[in-house]
């Protein structure tokens, strides 16, 4: 059976837009998240993705309001996931997947995924049965299409995939940045899926906004092949324009993205070879500039005992560092970073080293040495 949209553009509610002045990610703007999904369904594409933790555990509840309380259930199609962090027994994985129902109001999921995947986590999953547990779920029809997504290497997915055949498709993190990226390795997992026949979806094909705000020099590069383009499209197109991607998604946080991303991708045309070479080139110049290549992603923060806002504290040292500090001394963001402090978030230099973010990082990153970086630049 072809599970596969007609459309390739899925809308990822990791991102949601929040009210006027909110700290808190579960504050949603549910009236303009209402508005978007309209958009995306009047425009003909119909795959959202969720997920347990997303937007502080709230995502879930605004599919209800948003999406599943005010649209036939037959006119879009609704992911969500399982992770690891929030299970310790076999109890649990009900617990989760029945609450999740309840939150939802989507009564089954079209598809349903084992979250983020990683070397470290596997084995949980497996003591947990959560494989088998996933193909009972489709059985009671509860659940239509059932994959895992997935943040390690080419050689772990290819065991997990010899594995479990039964699994149907994979989420894989794919974008022009991280194409030949020693640690994400978007080329060597892609290939591996195809080898096995499973369709992908990918994630963060603008890398948590990075390529949506790129270097002088990068932004020439697209903007004087076709003005018309915005600096996403081609972070989207060339994720979308692999064969065997099924879906892209975009975490959308505003209507205008909304707007711009469905504009190209209601027709899509795939990127030629030469465009296609353009991205490649305009990711070596950002992988030239990048000092920290967090994606915001917040899986982080949760379990930080410090309450440390990483990834608010790489972005403001990603932005000095590309504000060339060196000519300017002094930035907004340094106020920024205060203000945050006072606001109640850990500093910086407070980390203990504990590693419970490292533990969690789908990136990989070294973040307590990094948080030493910013904890000099910011605090010196
Ligand atoms: S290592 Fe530092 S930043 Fe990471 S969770 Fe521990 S205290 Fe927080
Ligand atoms: S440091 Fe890692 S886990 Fe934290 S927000 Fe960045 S990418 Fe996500």
């Amino acid at each position: 059976m072809d599970f596969k949209p007609a459309k390739k553009l899925g809308f990822g509610l990791m991102r949601l837009p929040l009210n006027e002045g909110a700290t808190d990610a579960a504050d949603v703007d549910v009236e303009q998240v209402s508005k978007m999904v309209d958009i995306f369904l009047e425009k003909g594409f119909t795959y959202f993705d969720t997920a347990w933790m997303y937007n502080a555990f709230h995502s879930e509840d605004v599919v209800k309001e948003a999406l599943t309380s005010r649209h036939p259930r037959e006119s879009y199609t609704l992911a969500t996931k399982l992770h690891a962090g929030f299970i310790n027994s076999k109890e649990d994985r009900d617990k989760v997947f029945n609450t999740q129902l309840e939150k939802t109001g989507a009564g089954y999921f079209d598809y349903y995924l084992i979250h983020g995947i990683e070397e470290s986590m596997i084995d949980k999953y497996e003591e947990l049965d959560c494989f088998n547990w996933l193909l009972d779920k489709k059985e009671k029809g509860l659940v239509r299409h059932a994959g895992f997504s997935y943040h390690d290497t080419p050689e772990l997915l290819d065991e997990i995939l010899t594995r479990h055949p039964e699994m149907e498709f994979v989420q894989l993190q794919i974008n022009y940045l991280d194409w030949e990226s020693e640690w994400i390795q978007s080329r060597g997992c892609y290939e591996v899926a195809c080898k096995h026949g499973k369709p992908v979806i990918v994630m963060e094909p603008v890398k948590g906004g990075t390529l949506a705000n790129l270097p002088d020099e990068a932004a020439k590069l697209f903007k004087e092949h076709d003005s018309a383009m915005s600096l996403p499209s081609w972070a989207v197109r060339f994720a979308a324009s692999l064969d065997n991607v099924m879906v892209v998604l975009s975490g959308m946080s505003s209507i205008a993205q909304m707007e711009d991303n469905t504009s190209y991708m209601q027709d899509f045309v795939p990127l030629t070879k030469d465009e296609t070479d353009m991205c490649f080139k305009a990711g070596e110049i950002i992988n030239n500039q990048i000092a920290i290549p967090c994606t915001g992603c917040s899986y982080c923060t949760e379990g930080c005992p410090m309450k440390i806002a990483i990834p608010r504290y790489f972005s403001l040292y990603n932005e000095n560092m590309r504000e060339n500090m060196a000519q300017k001394g002094w930035t907004i963001n340094f106020t920024n970073y205060g203000n945050l402090v006072a606001a109640g978030a850990g500093r910086a230099s407070d980390c203990i080293a504990c590693g419970q973010c490292e533990s969690v990082c789908p990136q990989h990153l070294p973040i307590i040495e990094n948080l030493k970086l910013v904890a000099g630049h910011f605090e010196g």
